[in-house]
């Protein structure tokens, strides 16, 4: 579904990935797991096509998605043609509209008079929290809460091939497992799914496959069930 080739990204002078590749195969869960600054958040705002300043500058590789040369897609056409969806480090939720207007706003690139009730009950099973505190002001969700909003605005969007910036930060371990469950859900409803994950040992336990990136570049790539037993991988992320 998604290839990318050779990939070096810029921010200004310098070079923050070295010519990475990967590829996600249709209905896969796969990861990028490493330390800070490894460039996994690079890597994610390249393939969604986040154009400078905010983002990195590509300066060679390829990316296609489902054949299509990304690099050469229109920044806006990522999420309403090519049904990309990149939901961001930082949640960057709007805090003064609530839990069903952020929802609404990703709607936009929708169809007009599309009939999105089934994907809002979806949502709201997924997240029976966010129903209970529809009609309240985001800004005042509880972190986890933002977290599920910030998921299911991607959602919204309509997108077949979800994103995810470190979903787990800032969550408390039952709320991190549920939101880990929702996301099982959803692949087992056939949504594709690349994941960047700083919680190497649940990143590993939740996608099929896994990539190391390491300053830039790949490290080590594999199944995640052998990345788990590989000793570089016990030592430097699973705590020995
Ligand atoms: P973290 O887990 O801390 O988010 P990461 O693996 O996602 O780390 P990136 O945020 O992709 O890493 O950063 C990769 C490299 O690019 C780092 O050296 C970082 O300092 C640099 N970098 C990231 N964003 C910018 C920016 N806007 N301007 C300049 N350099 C940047």
């Amino acid at each position: 579904m998604l290839s990318v080739e050779n990939l070096k990204v810029k921010y200004g002078n310098i070079e923050a990935l070295h010519g990475i590749s990967f590829h996600v195969n249709e209905g896969e869960v796969v990861t990028l797991i490493g330390a800070n600054g490894a460039g996994k958040s690079t890597t994610l705002m390249s393939v969604a096509r986040l154009p400078p300043p905010e983002g990195p500058r590509v300066t060679e590789g390829e990316v296609l998605f489902q054949g299509k040369n990304l690099l050469k897609t229109p920044a806006h056409e990522v999420v309403s043609k090519l049904k990309m969806a990149l939901c961001p480090e930082g949640r960057h939720i709007f805090g003064n509209l609530t839990v069903m207007e952020n929802l609404k706003l990703a709607t936009y690139s929708r169809n007009p008079g599309e009939n999105l009730e089934a994907e809002y009950r979806h949502i709201f099973d997924l997240f029976p929290r966010l129903h209970e505190r529809r009609h309240q002001r985001s800004e005042s969700l509880s972190g986890g809460e933002q977290q599920m909003l910030a998921v299911s605005r991607a959602l919204m969007t309509g997108c077949k091939f979800l994103m995810l910036d470190e979903p787990s930060m800032g969550l408390a371990p039952l709320l991190m497992y549920d939101m880990f469950r929702a996301l099982k859900r959803l692949n087992q409803g056939g949504m594709t799914i690349l994941l960047v994950e700083q919680n190497a040992k649940l990143a590993l336990q939740f996608a099929h496959r896994a990539y190391v990136l390491d300053t830039g570049a790949i490290r080590l790539e594999g199944p995640c069930s052998e990345l788990m037993d590989h000793p570089d991988i016990k030592k430097a992320y699973l705590g020995g």
